[in-house]
């Protein structure tokens, strides 16, 4: 890569699901990469195959706190993104989004980096909208077990505009709808990782409420490709932009679909639907399609069939670690 394009570069959540996949690819384009991680979901596992490229560093730290670094471009992912995770510590999840979001802002307006936000469709909360697009509003419960999440998220976009207009910062926020693949951590408490990982158990699959409340499911490296896309889009292109597959389908459906893939002959157990559980949940994704020349390419079987090879390996290292 000619000089002039190798941009510095900080992920932040570097060494998460998401985070590992986006390191790997700006790496492979000749980026130099800072990942800045607490590790509080994120593993050193997820990130050792990048540690001998010398175009990547990693640094442990807490985005809560301010970071002094010289970069061209930021990638603001630092943030637990299951429920399970982000409501253990409901207030350290708010102020990943919120805190995390004004240090992130203030070293990109110090530098004059572009900065990426990875925002959610948690922002349309139990959505009344179907399909959602991004000029819907939402509706949030401020005050449930997900709000620590959903409002941390709707806080950060309305930091990230108002930097933008106050400040004239460059930013980029993409609402990112379900995302599985690789890497995701079998304990993720997510609903692809439970599914894999109680499949190949021979446990009971267990399916919240009745099954027929749906989701969108996107492959990774289609949202990969949508990330690079987005921040390096035209300066007016500040989003929100939805990001995601549209094709959508029940939680009965992809344990049906998951337990065939394994060959499983797991059971399905029904156990109660968490409080606020969105009951549908599909992106309109025609602003991405348009401005971005974007759409995810990967479908559900090929992307569940790519997965299911690294939750095997997963299954195969717990238990020889259990047994050692
Ligand atoms: P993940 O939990 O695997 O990764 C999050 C990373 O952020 C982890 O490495 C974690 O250790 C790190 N982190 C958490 N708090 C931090 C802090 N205070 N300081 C520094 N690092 C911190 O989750 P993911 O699926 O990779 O999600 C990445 C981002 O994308 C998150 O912001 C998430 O909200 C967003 N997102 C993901 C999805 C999805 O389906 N995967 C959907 C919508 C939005
Ligand atoms: N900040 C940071 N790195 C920098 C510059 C700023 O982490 O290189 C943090 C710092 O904690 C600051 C926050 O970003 O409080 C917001 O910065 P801004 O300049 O917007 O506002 P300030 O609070 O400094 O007036
Ligand atoms: N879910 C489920 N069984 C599980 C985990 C999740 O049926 O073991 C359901 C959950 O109730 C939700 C959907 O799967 O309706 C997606 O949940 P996940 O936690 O993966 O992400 P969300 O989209 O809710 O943030």
């Amino acid at each position: 890569m000619k000089e002039m394009y190798r941009k510095r570069i900080l992920v932040t959540g570097g060494a998460g699901f998401l985070g590992s996949h986006l390191c790997e690819r700006l790496v492979a384009l000749g980026h130099d990469v800072l990942c800045a991680d607490n590790f509080y979901t994120g593993t050193k596992d997820n990130i050792a195959h990048l540690l001998d490229c010398q175009n990547f560093e990693v640094m442990r730290h807490d985005i809560t706190f301010p970071l002094y670094v010289e970069v061209d471009q930021i990638y603001n992912l630092a943030c637990p993104a299951s429920p399970v995770h982000y409501q253990l510590d409901p207030v350290q999840t708010t102020k990943t989004s919120v805190h995390g979001a004004i240090n992130m802002l203030g070293l990109a307006k110090r530098v004059k980096a572009r900065i990426f936000q990875a925002s959610s469709s948690e922002v349309y909360g139990d959505a009344r909208v179907h399909p959602q697009r991004e000029d819907y509003w939402g509706h949030v419960n401020p005050i449930g077990p997900r709000s620590c999440y959903d409002e941390g998220k709707r806080c950060a976009e309305t930091l990230f505009v108002d930097y933008r207009r106050q400040h004239g910062l460059s930013i980029k926020i993409a609402r990112i709808f379900n995302t599985y693949g690789p890497r995701m951590h079998p304990d993720d408490g997510r609903v692809v990782s439970n599914f894999f990982m109680q499949a190949l158990r021979g446990e009971p699959i267990t399916v919240y409420g009745n099954g027929s409340q749906t989701r969108s499911f996107c492959y990774v490296d289609d949202m990969i490709d949508a990330f690079v896309r987005l921040m390096e889009s035209a300066d007016e292109v500040t989003g929100p932009i939805n990001l995601g597959n549209p094709f959508e389908v029940s939680m009965l459906d992809i344990a049906r679909q998951i337990s065939e893939l394994v060959g499983s002959n797991s059971e399905i157990a029904f156990r109660p639907l968490p409080t606020d559980d969105p009951w549908h949940r599909q992106p309109d994704v025609a602003l991405a399609r348009d401005l971005l020349d974007w759409k995810p390419r990967i479908g559900l079987a090929e992307g569940l069939l790519r997965t299911a090879d690294y939750f095997r390996r997963a299954r195969r290292q717990i238990s020889d670690l259990q047994s050692a």
